[in-house]
């Protein structure tokens, strides 16, 4: 058998083209590695490719250049010392509780997260013997009383779904800092243009990328970012058996999407406050959720937590209860009726028939949701056409 490439049967050449490196320039674009492999000349270099995170490329559950890039992007706006991309932002959550958690372990979190993170710290609680405590957004008193010896983690959302209260961070980080806590935030609905949550003490952010970050719809994606390269490297050695990795091409869009991350989080902010000033007026409606409004409870918090804007998610109370929330939701038309947010597009949604349903009435409850309660996620379009859609959809709801 020869080894001159030249010389190989076509077969061998088929799976053997010349692969170019890219030399005298750089593309401005970042280059898809979509392949899940890289091979070594020499042993050693191969076994260095297994010690950790920043190690050279071998195996694309273990790294992949694309999805490095995106994890390197990421970890710079939140202020991080590094970052793991998953396949969505469950997979980031999911990564990062059961790295760190076995049985035994107690966890404070926050009564109003997100609904699929609930489900898992359910779970945790019933089919993996971890004991969780759900203390409210605002009291660092609570977390404090909350604390047990076998306290390993606590759980925050800097804005929480769908009722936008905002979490004191400041307060709440500092009750655990010295208590050997693991602090983790969901930052997805802030986004690090309007939060960063490791500059305010937290140990690790999670985020779904689906959202903001890839911003058009066409991305599910998620990612952790760690304060420190120790937490990185314990809850990397854990990916890396979980294989809950983004794959090249959806780190290669959301690396896309962050690119106007900053102009549209801005327009999602601008438009999210002229419809909840706009839907604070409207008789249909009891009420309005929005930290940007003073008569939101965390108004003054997120004044001096948030900058730059209140973010784009709003939610609202329709008088006319479950009855009024389906007949508006059945009768928007620009914007889309549709779970998800933080993408270009508007989208409205009922979450206690959709993201909300497994909360049992009690848990929809504490968590602030009504029957009538609609969510938006404001998109960029004009703010006067969202509002005459959703002024019009009032009229049938009313
Ligand atoms: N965290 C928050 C705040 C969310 O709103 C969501 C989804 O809506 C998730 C996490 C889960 O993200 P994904 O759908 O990408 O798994």
């Amino acid at each position: 058998m020869t080894s001159s490439p030249r010389a190989w049967h076509a077969e061998s050449k088929a799976v053997h083209p010349p692969v170019a490196d890219v030399t005298g320039s750089r593309p401005l674009g970042v280059p898809i590695h979509q392949g899940h492999v890289f091979s070594f000349d020499d042993p050693d270099d191969l076994a260095a490719a297994f010690a950790g995170p920043g190690a050279a490329f071998a195996y694309g559950r273990l790294g992949n250049p694309t999805v490095r890039t995106l994890e390197h992007a990421i970890a710079e706006l939140e202020g991080g010392a590094g970052a793991l991309a998953t396949a969505s932002g469950m997979g980031a959550i999911n990564t990062v509780l059961f790295a760190l958690l076995r049985s035994g372990d107690h966890v404070i979190a926050q009564r109003s997260l997100y609904g699929g993170t609930m489900t898992v710290l359910g779970d945790l609680a019933e089919r993996w013997g971890v004991e969780v405590t759900y203390v409210g957004g605002d009291s660092a008193d609570e977390v404090r009383a909350a604390l047990r010896p076998n306290t390993r983690l606590l759980y925050l959302e800097t804005i929480s779904n769908p009722t936008t209260r905002v979490a004191d961070l400041p307060a709440l980080l500092a009750a655990v800092r010295y208590a050997g806590v693991v602090s983790v935030v969901d930052n997805t609905f802030a986004t690090p243009l309007l939060c960063r949550p490791l500059d305010h003490g937290a140990d690790i952010v999670v985020h779904s990328a689906t959202k903001y970050l890839g911003g058009h719809g066409d991305v599910l994606a998620g990612v952790v970012v760690f304060a420190s390269a120790e937490l990185q490297h314990t809850v990397w050695e854990h990916a890396s058996e979980l294989g809950a990795n983004v794959d090249p091409f959806t780190a290669w869009l959301t690396l896309r999407g962050l690119q106007t991350l900053a102009l549209r989080v801005r327009r999602h902010c601008d438009n999210a406050l002229a419809l909840a000033t706009r839907l604070a007026g409207h008789p249909a409606v009891a009420a309005v959720h929005y930290p940007g409004l003073p008569e939101h409870p965390d108004h003054e918090l997120a004044g001096r937590l948030l900058t730059g804007g209140h973010g784009g998610v709003l939610a609202f109370d329709l008088a006319g209860g479950r009855e009024a929330g389906h007949a508006f939701a059945g009768a928007v038309r620009l914007a889309a009726l549709a779970p998800s947010l933080g993408g270009v597009h508007t989208l409205v949604l009922h979450p206690a028939s959709t993201s909300h349903r497994r909360l049992t009435d009690e848990q929809l409850h504490a968590a602030g949701i009504g029957a009538g309660t609609i969510r938006v996620s404001a998109g960029i379009e004009h703010p006067d056409d969202l509002w005459a859609d959703l002024e019009q959809a009032l009229g049938r709801a009313g």
